[in-house]
Formats: C-alpha cells, structure tokens, sequence
C-alpha cells in the first residue's frame, strides 16, 4: 500500500505473524520509528517523541561519533575474538579501571541476561555451591540461569511457583511499597540475613547472592541504606559470593554514582554490566578478581564469538570516551536533579502521583489511588502512556503493578526536553482528570 498508515499496520501485522508472542511491543497501535536523533524519535508518518525510556543508548540516538568508529573498523576488521588486536585489550582495560581493586578481570559478552548468566556460574563454580539466593521481583534476564533468578511478575505471573529448586528467594527490600514500609527498613536486611543463615543451617550454604544494586523493577528505588553491607557479608560468612546487576543501574545513570554498589558503600565480588555499555549495540561484561576467574577454569568453559569483537569493543571504547567528554553523568546531576525535583512538584497539583523515586536520571513516578493504602494505579498508568504519547512523549510502565512510569531517557537530555516532559504529564494528569 501506498499510504503510510497502512504500510505502518501492514508491518504490525507481519511482525505479529512471525514474532515470537511473548516478544512484546510497546502499544496497541505503535507509531513506526525509523529513526531518532539525541533523545528524540521521530515515526514514519513526520511525528517527533522525546524518548523517556531508552537506556540503552546513554549517548543518545545516532550519534556520530559512534557511527564514525564503527564504520571505520568494520571497514578495516571484525572477527571472531581469539584474534589478537588492540582495541579489546584497550577496551578491557578501561572497563577495570572503572571498578574499584580487587575487580580488575573482565569477561566481554553480548546482553545483560549473559552477563547475569556468566556471572552466576563464576559464582558458582569458585564456591562450589549450587545454591542462589536472589530478590524477589528483580528481573535478571532470559537465558536459563538469569531468568531462574528473576520473578518480576510483570514478566511471569507464575514467576514464584516455577522456580528452580537452587533459586531462594528474599523479600524485595521496597522502603516505598513493601511490607516494612513506615516502619523500619533495615528489617529487609535481617530478613534476607536469616534465609542466608537458614540455608546454612540447612547443610544448603548459597554459592552467589544476585540483585540489582538500585532496584529497578520499582522504578528506581534506592535499596535501605546498609542493606547489600549486611546481606554480602551473610552469603560471604558462608562461602558464598555477591553477585552485582549493573545492568540497568550502572555506567554514570545514577549521577551521584557510577556504579549503584557505591551508594550502598559496597564491593560486590562480581559486576554484571551490560545496556549503556554499548549504546545500542550488543555488549555486555562480567567484572570480577582474577582468583574468581581463574578457579572458574577448573569448572566451566568461556568463550564468546563476538563479545569484545572489534566492532564490539571500538563501541564500548567509544561511548565511554563520548560518556566522559560530554560529561554525561554529570548531565545526568544536573537535568536529573531539576526533573526530579519538577515531578515532585506534581505530586501538590495530582493526587494520584504517590511517589518520586530514583537518582539522577534513572527516576520513577508511582501513581497510586490512595496515598495512604498505596493502591497501585494500574489502569490509570497504561491511559496515562497512551496519553502521552499523543502527546509527543514516549514513557511506559514498571512495576510488578506496572503503577510505575519509568523515567531512564538518553543522558544527553537537556532541561528543556526534562521540562517538556513535566509540562506534558502535568496536561496529561490534568485531561485525564487526576488533578487536585
Ligand atoms: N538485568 C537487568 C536489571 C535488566 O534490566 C535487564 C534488561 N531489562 C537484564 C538484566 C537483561 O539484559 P538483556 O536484555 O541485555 O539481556
């Protein structure tokens, strides 16, 4: 068909034949997206959307500077790794430089979900026991030791009851939702100290403790304070290893903090990163001692054809080198700081807006029916997103209630497109009648 409109459900249509289906796609009737520009998207029918939720480009969409390096070396070279060139031994250099000693060995691979996956198994392998204790409602990943380890039901509504028998599982630490909230949060801590303890007790000791380090699923909340302290000296008390997910958290989205291990004040044993290493393009990393590696040998097999590639890893060189020069955490600060404190603002004109959460420019707004039940939002959030996106704003739902709006734009935003948005839901909340 000639008009663009119908070539744009026509796709839909073909996506949807061929697709997996639980491979989802945002919205109902999704604009088509061709291209985007810094934090902007723009569809095939002349539309332009500031982009609130894309990760996975930190530098923002179609930045030059990446274009320029990867086309440059795949004009030269890009082979399988066990080649020997310069780019990844620079590469995995910089990566350990980023993370505090003893953290100085780097495994290169493609996703978050290998990342989390090889980073179980080092732990596993160099404790020598099968046991995990992970969060629950954190997602990991889908491969079948990342996904073992998540129980997000917006993900799995079966998520609990299709665990594997290694998998135990603590309650999320949420100050904001859980079911310590008002009263006292370090009691999270306690709690998952003594199923750690437990399983000990139980001849189970647990080889790895997995979480995000800022939790995510809810919108970017930040764990108690001292919590991951206590929890990583239980599972070590034990033999046993702290597994860090970086993926969403880490690499400079928090502002304050680089990784999310350092608002905790912690060294997990492990870093999984993966997401805005790359800006689009796949790559992720296991960070850990070079000890932890080596007993790893002794245990199980590692080798990925294309993490740390050439391609792979003149990326990862340049979106740190454009991180660092456009002073993108720094932005992160700044235009965070000032949103943050502009959706707060929110919260005196709608009642529906429960809470703010979140750090630099990894933010959640939970919208609730009754600020003191905390009945989740749900259905008023998904009209919220549809809104919005008439509007000319691309932000989706988190959240085991999916109450959650998301907040994680490229980190080169600027205050205008930070007040836009907060201009545009305060119209939004407003038409849809939540004011007052
Ligand atoms: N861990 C976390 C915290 C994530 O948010 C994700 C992706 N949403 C993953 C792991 C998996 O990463 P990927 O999609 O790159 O496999």
């Amino acid at each position: 068909p000639t008009d663009p409109a119908r070539r744009t459900a026509d796709l839909l249509e073909r996506r949807d034949a061929v697709f997996a289906t639980v491979q989802e796609h945002y919205y109902a009737e999704p604009p088509r997206i061709e291209r985007g520009w810094r934090h902007h998207l723009l569809s095939t029918d002349g539309r332009s959307y500031l982009d609130i939720v894309n990760n996975v480009t930190p530098l923002g969409h179609a930045h030059p500077r990446v274009e320029q390096a990867v086309t440059r070396q795949l004009r030269r070279l890009n082979t399988n790794s066990r080649f020997h060139y310069a780019a990844v031994v620079e590469f995995t250099e910089r990566l350990a430089a980023l993370l505090p000693e003893p953290l100085d060995t780097v495994f290169l691979v493609n996703s978050g979900s290998e990342a989390v996956d090889l980073g179980l198994r080092l732990a596993v392998g160099a404790s020598g026991r099968p046991d995990v204790v992970a969060v629950r409602e954190a997602y990991h990943g889908w491969t079948y030791a990342s996904d073992a380890v998540s129980t997000s039901l917006q993900d799995n509504p079966n998520a609990l009851a299709t665990r594997p028998g290694w998998v135990h599982t603590v309650d999320s630490p949420n100050p904001y939702r859980g079911r310590h909230r008002g009263v006292d949060a370090a009691r999270y801590a306690a709690e998952a100290v003594a199923v750690i303890d437990g399983l000990a007790a139980a001849g189970q000791p647990a080889g790895a403790f997995v979480s995000e380090t800022f939790y995510g699923n809810a919108g970017g909340v930040a764990l108690p304070d001292g919590y991951l302290d206590q929890v990583y000296a239980a599972v070590r008390r034990h033999g046993g290893l702290a597994v860090a997910d970086e993926v969403q958290a880490g690499y400079g989205r928090l502002g304050h903090w680089f990784w999310g291990f350092e608002q905790q004040r912690v060294v997990p044993d492990i870093v999984c990163v993966a997401k805005a290493m790359g800006n689009g393009h796949p790559l992720g990393a296991v960070i850990t001692t070079r000890e932890i590696a080596d007993r790893y040998r002794e245990q199980g097999y590692f080798f990925s054809s294309t993490g740390g590639s050439p391609v792979s890893s003149v990326v990862g060189l340049t979106v740190l080198d454009a991180l660092r020069d456009e002073d993108l955490q720094g932005n992160a600060v700044r235009v965070g700081g000032h949103l943050k404190e502009r959706l707060r603002a929110l919260a005196d004109r709608h009642r529906v807006v429960g809470a703010v959460h979140g750090s630099g420019l990894y933010l959640g707004l939970e919208l609730v029916r009754d600020r003191a039940t905390l009945e989740p939002a749900t259905e008023e959030t998904a009209e919220l997103c549809d809104l919005m996106l008439d509007l000319g704003v691309v932000v989706q739902p988190t959240g085991d209630h999916l109450n959650i709006l998301k907040i994680k734009p490229p980190l080169c935003i600027d205050t205008v497109a930070a007040d836009f948005f907060a201009d545009t839901l305060d119209l939004a909340l407003t038409q849809l009648g939540h004011a007052g």
